[in-house]
């Protein structure tokens, strides 16, 4: 009995703390505090030798508390929990998603490098990439989903700097269209471009299936990211990021952070405990209601065509196979085209009384938008055509709602089309 894995959802409840230190606290408190006292000088001097690297950590040694910059206890707590579900050697928790994106962009390209990407992204990301690390000097390479691997390999040779490929950055679903994009072949590109002295690291940004349905690191991915505001948080009260991976790669993560101080604080971390207890029965019961909301749209005389993974038709052969190789659910979040254009999109979207319109997924309202004038306002018209991101489509993302009331709902806004 003594040796016995326990399951993630499990250890959501316990893992990492230790009520003895806490007054016998049955849930960890709020460490609000700024910094930790050290028992004494040698202490200090020891816990800051391993904070800065000066010396690795003994093999029974613990990461002394020092500044809550550097650790804190509803910090590393979280860590210790969210790595759990990636089956990740650690995890690096942010402020933000967009903080935990830029900060591995960041420590990992430097001017002159090429960065390989798919499209569309988040337009956070996007914003960042084609502003930001253009400015400094990073090329930047776009595939897209159902590229065949020969294709984009060519795309590679010929922008001329495949000896400069040095990370790999992929959304997979892609937002809004679900469409996917396949991980082990990412892989294999970064391993072709990868030499000694220079490997290709590979980013999945694993935001639109939380961390229970794609898991990013065993299907050849370097690092699994999150925007924690989303299915990790689930509430809509929390913005918050984090990115799981092996101790070498987040040790760097770590480090950058530790100086650009933007780490999670206490109570973004503490809201994050709370909700990870329930993560799986709240992603599971939402998984449960989108299937039937995506089968309800699909035989509704109102909407066109629904962009949902459980739709997938095996005919579909290149997306069929990802899907059945890198998801354990169809997850909770779809998309469908409305018969009409924007106006008969808004129509919908201004006669939900139960839905929320509102940008921001994952959470336990259910919530929907209108892609093309909202998330993807700052993509370009042209390529939102190419993508299939047309004025008729709206997002939602499912929450757990009785499902009932959610059909009613949709129902009576499609009346009003
Ligand atoms: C929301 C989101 C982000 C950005 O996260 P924030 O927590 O808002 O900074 C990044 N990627 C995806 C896919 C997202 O949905």
């Amino acid at each position: 009995m003594s040796d016995r894995k326990f399951h993630p959802e499990t250890l959501m409840m316990s893992y990492g703390y230790k009520p003895e230190l806490s007054e016998g606290a049955v849930k960890c408190p709020i460490f609000q505090t700024s910094t930790f006292v050290f028992k004494n000088a040698e202490e200090g001097k020891a816990f800051f030798e391993v904070a800065y690297g000066l010396r690795d950590k003994g093999p029974t040694e613990e990461m002394g508390l020092i500044y809550s910059r550097i650790n804190n206890p509803d910090l590393e707590i979280l860590e210790n929990r969210l790595s759990l579900w990636d089956e990740a050697e650690e995890c690096a928790v942010f402020e933000s998603g967009m903080s935990a994106i830029t900060t591995v962009l960041l420590e990992f390209l430097k001017p002159g490098d090429l960065l390989l990407h798919s499209g569309p992204l988040y337009g956070g990301t996007d914003h960042f990439i084609q502003h930001f690390l253009k400015k400094i000097g990073v090329t930047t390479l776009e595939f897209h989903a159902g590229q065949p691997r020969e294709e984009v390999i060519q795309l590679i040779k010929d922008s001329g700097k495949g000896g400069q490929l040095s990370f790999i950055y992929i959304e997979t679903p892609a937002n809004p269209t679900n469409a996917l994009i396949d991980i082990g072949c990412c892989r294999e590109i970064a391993n072709q471009f990868s030499t000694n002295d220079k490997p290709v690291f590979i980013a999945v940004d694993n935001t639109y299936m939380g961390p229970l349905w794609q898991h990013p690191l065993q299907l050849g991915a370097d690092l699994s990211l999150y925007s924690a505001t989303k299915y990790i948080g689930g509430h809509s009260d929390v913005i918050a990021g984090a990115v799981c991976g092996s101790k070498a790669v987040i040790t760097r993560v770590k480090t950058l952070r530790t100086f650009l101080g933007n780490m999670a604080g206490p109570w973004t971390g503490w809201l994050l405990l709370r909700s990870l207890e329930t993560l799986k029965v709240r992603m599971e019961k939402q998984a449960a209601n989108a299937k039937v909301v995506a089968d309800h749209l699909l035989a509704h005389p109102k909407v066109e065509k629904v962009y949902y993974l459980g739709h997938i038709s095996p005919e579909d052969t290149m997306q069929y196979a990802i899907y059945k190789k890198q998801y354990t659910s169809a997850g909770a979040m779809l998309s469908f085209d409305v018969k009409g254009g924007e106006k008969e999109a808004f129509r919908f979207l201004n006669a939900l009384r139960l839905v929320k319109l509102a940008v921001s997924l994952g959470s336990t309202e259910s919530l929907a938008e209108h892609p093309a004038s909202m998330t993807h306002a700052g993509v370009d018209p042209d390529y939102r055509k190419k993508m299939a991101i047309s004025e008729k489509m709206v997002r939602i993302s499912v929450g757990v709602e009785h499902i009932d009331d959610l059909i009613w709902d949709i129902d009576q806004a499609l009346e009003r089309v």
